[in-house]
């Protein structure tokens, strides 16, 4: 009998997830189907409990399902919650149903395989303070950074996050991503992790970036999480002020990568993982 695992969100025109995970199915010799499962809200609990059945791995989730799944677990991996997001369910002993957040591994994964950065003792800015940059800040302060603002649109989000991670012992503070002030918390910052929506494709946001022109400084990295395009405005932008530059592709494929080895127990085909991603990418534009 043909194994089972896949996505819920909605919708899933878009993701990139079915094309890099049967990839690696495939590659290992897995008899095994991921498929999109594209779920309503008010479908998520009747589908979450259905892989519970024989022969199921578990699931990726992603919008808007990462806050609501929580509830309808077993367990949560401590890591998922103090995120207080789930990207990844995997079925134990059959029936128990446990959340984790790959996209915290992911991005550390990328920031340092991928642009070799070490996070130790860093000045890093935040933009966004939604489910991703709870996983990169998070994450950021586990690796011993030596501050961290966080700029987002709806400033009590952002405060929120650097009081989290203030009580984490790391400098964390918060800043409007229309303020002023900006402009000197970029010049200041070792890395800039676009954690927003803004620059991606198909959004209301396309073609922008999240920062203003000019406030980028070359010596940083920039870190766009978003993926498609392959290389945003931000990206393009942070180019042309000299600094290195990270596309959020990686992270993808990082995120799934530790997704697949919670469920099968083998380790992942990067290589195979990233070709597939990106040949699913160029099938889209
Ligand atoms: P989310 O929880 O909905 O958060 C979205 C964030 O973007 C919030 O901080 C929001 O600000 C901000 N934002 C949205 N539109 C904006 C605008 N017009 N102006 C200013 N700020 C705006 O989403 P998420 O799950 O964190 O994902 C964020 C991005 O990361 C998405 O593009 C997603 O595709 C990407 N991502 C990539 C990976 C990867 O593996 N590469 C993994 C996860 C996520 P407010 O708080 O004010 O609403």
């Amino acid at each position: 009998m043909t194994d089972r695992v896949g996505i819920f969100g909605y919708p899933l025109g878009h993701s990139m997830s079915p094309a890099l995970q049967q990839a690696a199915l495939d590659e290992c010799g897995f008899d095994a189907l991921y498929e999109a499962w594209p779920t309503l809200p008010e479908e998520l609990e009747a589908a979450v409990n259905g892989l519970r059945e024989a022969n199921c791995y578990g699931a990726n989730v992603t919008v808007p399902h990462k806050v609501a799944v929580i509830g309808m677990l077993d367990r949560l991996d401590p890591q998922a919650e103090a995120i207080g997001a789930v990207n990844t369910v995997v079925v134990e002993n059959g029936k128990n149903l446990a959340g984790y957040n790959t996209d915290a591994a992911g991005f550390v994964e990328a920031l340092t395989t991928e642009a070799g950065f070490d996070p130790h003792g860093k000045r890093v800015l935040l933009l966004g303070a939604g489910g991703a940059a709870r996983a990169a800040g998070h994450s950021l302060a586990q690796k011993g950074i030596r501050s961290m603002h966080i700029a987002n649109r709806t400033l009590s989000r952002a405060e929120a996050l650097a009081a989290e991670l203030s009580g984490l012992d790391t400098e964390a503070s918060a800043i409007a991503i229309t303020s002023p002030g900006l402009k000197e918390r970029c010049a200041d910052a070792d890395l800039i992790v676009n954690c927003t929506s803004i620059g991606m494709q198909g959004s209301s946001d396309e073609g922008r970036s999240p920062l203003p022109e000019g406030v980028i400084q070359d010596g940083c990295l920039v870190f766009d999480m978003v993926y498609n395009p392959e290389v945003t405005p931000l990206l393009v932008e942070a180019q042309r002020a000299g600094a290195e530059t990270l596309g959020g592709l990686p992270m993808l494929v990082y995120q799934g990568a530790a997704a697949f080895e919670m469920w099968t127990g083998m380790s992942p085909p990067i290589d195979v993982m990233m070709e597939a991603a990106r040949a699913a990418m160029a099938k889209l534009h």
